[in-house]
Order: C-alpha cells, then sequence, then structure tokens
C-alpha cells in the first residue's frame, strides 16, 4: 500500500458534528496531528494514536507550515496512518488543499474529508438560515485577515446581496463595519457575532451594523468568532413575527 495522509475537518467543535468518514479515519490512524482550534474531545476517536499538536501553540512558530508538511511527509513514508486534523473544514481557510498538493508533489496519496465549517455551524447553532428564501439568495464566506495585508474589496462584498459570513474578523471590526457602511449596506442590517460556536460556551451578540464595533466591544467578544452580516441574522425575529402574525 502506498504512503497515505487523511487531511480530516473536525467540525467546529461539538465532537457530535464529526463526520463518519472523520470518525472511521481517526479510529484508523497511527499519527494525529492536530491544530489549536480542534477540540480535543474527538480524540477519543483515536485512543491508540500518537497526537502530535502542531498548531500554532504547539511551538513551531518560525516555520510552521515546512515543518507540518515534513512531519507528515516522515510518517507517512514511515508506513504510519496519518490524520492530519483541522478545525471546521479543511479546505475553508484551513491550507488542506495547499498541504494536499505537497503531499501529492512528493508521492503520498491524500484523502480529504469535510469538515462542518464554523460559520456554517455557528449560524445554524444560533437559528440563522444563512440562505432564506426572499431574504438571502446566497451567502459569502470571507476572511479578514489576509496573509500580505492586501486590501479585501468590502465596497464590492457590500453590494452582493447575500449574506456575509466573516472568519478572522474579531481584530478587525471596526474595519469591516466602516468599509461595508461606506461600500452602501444598509447601517441596521442586522448582525450576528457568533464566538465558539457549538461548544458548551458558545456565546452570540447581535447588533446592527451601525453598532457593531461598540457591541463586541461591550460584550468582550473573542477569537474564535465568525461574523454573520446581512438580513438572516434577524431571521428568527422575523419568522417570529410572522407567526404572531398568523396567530
Ligand atoms: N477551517 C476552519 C476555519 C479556520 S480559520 C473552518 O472551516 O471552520 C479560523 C477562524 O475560524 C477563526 O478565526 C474563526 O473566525 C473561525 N472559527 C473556527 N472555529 C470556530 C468556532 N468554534 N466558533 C466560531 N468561529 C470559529
Amino acid at each position: 500500500m502506498s504512503a497515505k495522509v487523511w487531511l480530516v475537518g473536525a467540525g467546529p467543535g461539538d465532537p457530535e458534528l464529526l463526520t463518519l468518514k472523520a470518525v472511521r479515519a481517526l479510529n484508523a490512524a497511527q499519527v494525529v496531528m492536530i491544530d489549536d482550534l480542534v477540540n480535543p474531545a474527538v480524540l477519543e476517536h483515536c485512543p491508540g494514536a500518537k497526537v502530535i499538536p502542531v498548531g500554532k501553540r504547539g511551538g513551531c512558530r518560525s516555520t510552521p507550515q515546512a515543518f507540518i508538511h515534513r512531519l507528515m511527509l516522515r510518517y507517512a513514508r514511515q508506513g504510519y496512518c496519518v490524520v492530519r486534523l483541522k478545525g471546521g473544514d479543511p479546505c475553508i481557510f484551513g491550507r488542506g488543499s495547499e498541504e494536499a498538493d505537497w503531499l501529492k508533489a512528493h508521492g503520498i496519496d491524500v484523502e480529504l474529508v469535510n469538515g462542518i465549517t464554523a460559520g456554517l455551524a455557528g449560524a445554524t447553532q444560533c437559528g440563522i438560515p444563512l440562505t432564506l428564501r426572499g431574504v438571502a439568495r446566497g451567502v459569502t464566506l470571507v476572511t479578514a485577515h489576509t496573509q500580505d495585508d492586501s486590501r479585501l474589496n468590502w465596497h464590492a462584498l457590500a453590494q452582493t446581496g447575500t449574506t456575509l459570513v466573516i472568519y478572522m474578523g474579531v481584530g478587525k471590526i471596526d474595519e469591516v463595519q466602516r468599509e461595508l457602511l461606506a461600500g452602501g449596506l444598509p447601517a441596521n442590517t442586522p448582525v450576528a457575532m457568533i464566538e465558539n460556536a457549538s461548544l458548551p460556551h458558545q456565546r452570540e451578540c447581535r447588533s446592527e451594523l451601525a453598532g457593531m464595533q461598540q457591541a463586541a466591544h461591550a460584550f468582550q467578544l473573542k477569537a474564535p468568532a465568525v461574523l454573520v452580516i446581512g438580513e438572516v441574522a434577524a431571521a428568527m425575529q422575523h419568522a417570529m413575527g410572522e407567526q404572531q402574525a398568523w396567530a
């Protein structure tokens, strides 16, 4: 059998949101390399495996990505069943495809296993439908953080008419608010900020776009959190309003 690495999404945190395929991969794993945002509770599915933390707090600050690549390669070539476990989905702001390409270029088979990405989980846990007939025709997942500090086209994002789900945005809320307002998104656009989605300590802060920064500050919003911006962020209130109207 050729050397293989499984690139697996661990989901947003709640171990029950793991896929059956992720559980199967973990069961078979001999080496598991995990990121910071992975809930260690999911490791109950790989009790015999050697677990290596490789997140930024895992002690490989200088050249983390190259270090992770080499480690995966070494264990896979030694014949171990290697699982690279990432928070959420491995290919949503997760470098899954970069790692897959690198491994394939070095002759290693790769299998990608989906995980539920934090933005989708956070919204659903709060009862927010990211798409809604007649309200939101689509959803845009976007990161507020760019490695090269290139500027995002927030003005274009304000014009999409889709729900915006913003990752890595906690430190950039002032910029998000300012730019989306300048781009023409109405000041009263509903916002939901969801911290630690799907975990027992999940917290949720709702506001309007114009008061987003102030609300996040008062709430002491901390990473990891996703920001959901769009009419659907008040959808529960809308739905309840309709129910009352029907009653
Ligand atoms: N691959 C991951 C995203 C990694 S980027 C995924 O698909 O979910 C890291 C960002 O994801 C964080 O800054 C935060 O915006 C978001 N995130 C990850 N886990 C989260 C959680 N449990 N609750 C809220 N946001 C989360």
